[in-house]
């Protein structure tokens, strides 16, 4: 179905000083219910974690053994501008799972991220789509319509007890940094993760030293796949909110009980969730255990009534961005294609959230601890 310029008009006026915002124009032209339009148009839809791999840098899932060049799941020409576009999100945060790249001896994670960095270069280079460095960039994301990503890892095993390397791929445009992910760093551990047995007392004093490094700098701490303890340990020196990108609520372990048992310890308490709420965090709920949009939707929903609409995020915790989305399908869960964000943001409004509390976890409160953390710093 078309736009008349009549109705263009009366939703803009509708809407006050809001932006008519080309998602809201893809969206009404593809016949979608106009209050689904009205909110897509007024929010900055961000996920807070996603795989991005351009050809070649993708670890295979068994640590240490990268896939050979043939193998790659995604073509050369993955057009990450045009994937985006279709997920209805405005950026992503594009992480690059560190800890399952081959990494035998010191140096090779540092090696092995620059390589992915440069290869990230690349698709902004040839690829039309941006990366985020301030609020205005994500601001600009949705407003113009340009894809965008910010840059960040799963796990910073490239630091190996160099402080400087911080800095390094901060001037490489990364500004969203994990600490942890499911191995130690092996020169000098930043901190406990929540999968392996606590041996290193919570954050170690090098952590802190990064954690503070990342506050100077202006690079958002993302404490995914942290034990409760380094948690704590780094609220005690951060000066800056934090966030824990992707993950749930340990009361969810949904219905497929393999499955509960595997993530079980990813999770986290509502605890846990509260600490980094009041310090004025985010958490990206993620799409993994969830069986259906219902599901997700249901998850995000308990975490709002644990921490607060101004806390809670999507951090979908997939690789949106494959060109194996180019099927119709992606790995967020059962039934999810391409459009992604939009139907989420259809369910949300069906069960009740308000238009303003989807813009909150569609992608603000990540925006005001980004521009927060950020400001002040290019
Ligand atoms: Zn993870």
């Amino acid at each position: 179905m078309g736009i008349t310029s009549s109705r263009r008009e009366l939703l803009v006026s509708a809407s006050g000083a809001m932006l008519w915002g080309p998602a809201l124009l893809n969206a009404a032209d593809d016949g979608v219910d106009p209050a689904v339009a009205q909110v897509l148009s007024k929010t900055i839809g961000i996920d807070m974690h996603n795989h991005v791999y351009p050809a070649g840098t993708e670890p295979h899932p068994q640590r240490g053994q990268t896939r050979q060049p043939q193998e790659q799941p995604q073509g050369p020409e993955l057009l990450l501008a045009e994937e985006l576009k279709r997920s209805g999100l405005a950026a992503v945060c594009a992480s690059f799972v560190l800890d399952f790249a081959q990494n035998d001896k010191p140096g090779d994670a540092r090696d092995n991220f620059i390589r992915w960095l440069t290869a990230i270069d690349a698709q902004l280079e040839k690829g039309h789509i941006r990366r985020a460095l301030t609020l205005k960039d994500l601001q600009a994301a949705h407003e113009h319509d340009q894809p965008t990503i910010v840059q960040t890892v799963e796990g910073s095993h490239f630091i190996e007890g160099h402080l400087d390397r911080v800095e390094e791929v901060y001037k490489r445009g990364l500004r969203h940094l994990q600490l942890l992910h499911e191995h130690d760093d092996m020169v000098s551990p930043l901190g406990d993760t929540n999968t392996t047995p606590a041996h290193l007392g919570g954050l170690t004093a090098f952590g802190a030293e990064v954690v503070k490094e990342c506050n100077r700098l202006g690079i958002v701490v993302d404490l995914a796949h942290a034990s409760h303890e380094t948690v704590l340990g780094v609220l005690k020196v951060a000066k800056q909110p934090l966030i824990v990108s992707h993950t749930g609520l340990d009361s969810r372990l949904g219905s497929n009980p393999k499955m509960a048992q595997m993530m079980k310890p990813r999770l986290i308490s509502k605890e846990h969730a509260k600490v980094v709420a009041d310090a004025g965090g985010v958490i990206g709920v993620w799409t993994k255990m969830s069986e259906s949009l219902k599901d997700f939707v249901g998850n995000i929903k308990a975490m709002v009534d644990a921490v607060g609409v101004d806390h809670v995020g999507i951090g979908s915790d997939t690789d949106l961005l494959s060109a194996k989305n180019g099927q119709g399908t992606n790995n967020a869960f059962p039934g999810s294609n391409v459009e992604f964000f939009r139907p989420i943001v259809a369910e949300m409004l069906f069960r009740g959230f308000t238009p303003e509390d989807i813009g909150k976890v569609g992608g603000a409160n990540f925006c005001r601890v980004f521009g927060k953390v950020t400001a002040g710093h290019v």
